[in-house]
């Protein structure tokens, strides 16, 4: 396989580190979590004490103070790759999609409060744009936050939320001015002990059982006007900015389980003994795992290149959305391809690959759907 040349022996260490962690801390207990419908918050502390979250904030706030993207990439790589999918979803959004709203464009009070308990894993982040009659079409959302002077009053639902039954801390997307589309959403960090805000149960999903996904309800929720992220009515252009590192992550676990997915099924078929032989011997083994490891080197070198781009703050938003809409089609036709090869076992819920197929199936609906995805990548085409 081709050598990759984007991490040094420092990003190596990491990650072997990182993988001992997640062989030690987080598989052993991965099939009791998809039956609890959540992670336990005992795994978000000690991720949180191994220094594995929200790596990016800076000392003064708790963290580590890595401005070095490659570090997060590696945990959301070695994360995917085991196929652990409810900590694989979570711990990244955690760390490289909501943690950055708060950093941005946070007050010092939200920060202060927010940011130490998010590096620790005491807090756990979600966010919020989803509505149950909104989804890629955002600027469609009805939730609305009243200006009473010194407070909002948030009322309004939100649907699919990753982390959000566990969730302490939520940045939601209102509208503050309901007459003017993109121009009157902001953006509000919400405390989920706020009185007024509730959550659903978990939803049963086709993967991602780990995973808490869940409902959120806002009854005239008193939200301070400090818990407004950035200006008011520019909470659509936020999004658009931070999208692009979102859809790099998802970009990231994608080409990460597809590689586990790879791993567990070469293992598979020279195991699987069919007709006097291991099956990796006959032909049609053999040209499938090549197809799907071409596949997967192509998308490596394309990830890889995103991710240097990302460090020099240099990605464009075309490439991002090629990124997460060209890697989760990879991965789902990887995930099939593998389980095809495993017969009947792959259809068995115990086998990686079985959970890696329903894993794989949410990754290109969302982070904005893959078709939203071609629509961004065709404005830049046809600029
Ligand atoms: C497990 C899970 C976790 C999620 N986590 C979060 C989260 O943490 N936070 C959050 O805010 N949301 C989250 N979502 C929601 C997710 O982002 C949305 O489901 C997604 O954006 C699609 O929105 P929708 O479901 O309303 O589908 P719709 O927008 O109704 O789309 C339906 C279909 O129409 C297509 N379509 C819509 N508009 C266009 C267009 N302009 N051009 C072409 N095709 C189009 C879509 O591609 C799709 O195929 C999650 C969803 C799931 C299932």
């Amino acid at each position: 396989m081709m050598e990759r040349n984007i991490y040094n022996e420092e990003h190596l260490l990491f990650a072997q580190s990182v993988r001992d962690f997640v062989a030690k801390e987080i598989v052993p207990y991965n099939a009791q979590w998809e039956k609890d419908h959540m992670v336990s918050r005992e795994s978000w502390l000690k991720f949180g004490e191994s220094g594995f979250l929200c790596m990016q904030v800076a000392e003064e706030y708790g963290g580590l103070g890595i401005q070095d993207f490659r570090y997060n990439a590696i945990v959301t790589e070695e994360l995917a790759r085991t196929g652990c999918a409810g900590p694989a979803v979570g711990y990244p959004l955690h760390s490289d999609i909501v943690c950055p709203y708060i950093e941005h464009y946070g007050t010092e009070a939200v920060k202060k409060k927010w940011l130490p308990k998010m590096v620790s894993g005491e807090a756990i982040a979600a966010i919020a744009m989803t509505e149950p009659g909104a989804g890629s079409d955002l600027q469609g959302m009805r939730a609305t936050a009243v200006d009473k002077g010194d407070y909002y009053v948030v009322n309004g639902s939100k649907t699919f939320i990753t982390n959000g039954y566990l969730s302490d801390v939520v940045v939601v997307a209102v509208k503050t001015d309901p007459t003017k589309g993109a121009k009157g959403i902001s953006l509000l960090v919400m405390d989920t002990a706020m009185k007024g805000f509730t959550k659903g149960k978990p939803f049963e999903k086709v993967g991602l059982h780990a995973q808490d996904t869940c409902e959120l309800f806002f009854e005239n929720v008193e939200v301070p006007k400090e818990n407004l992220l950035g200006k008011e009515g520019e909470g659509f252009k936020y999004l658009m900015t931070e999208l692009s590192q979102e859809r790099l992550v998802v970009a990231l676990s994608a080409i990460g389980a597809a590689e586990g997915a790879l791993a567990s099924t070469v293992q598979y078929t020279k195991d699987r003994v069919a007709f006097g032989k291991p099956i990796a011997e006959l032909q049609n083994t053999r040209y499938k795992l090549a197809e799907v490891a071409t596949e997967i080197q192509i998308g490596r070198v394309f990830i890889d290149r995103c991710v240097e781009l990302h460090c020099e703050k240099k990605l464009d938003q075309a490439s991002a959305s090629m990124a997460k809409y060209w890697l989760t089609d990879l991965q789902s036709k990887a995930a099939d391809e593998c389980l095809q090869l495993h017969g009947g076992y792959g259809y068995i819920w115990e086998y990686q690959v079985a959970r890696a197929w329903a894993d794989a199936r949410v990754q290109r609906i969302y982070a904005g759907t893959n078709e939203i995805m071609k629509e961004l990548i065709a404005r830049s085409v046809l600029k």
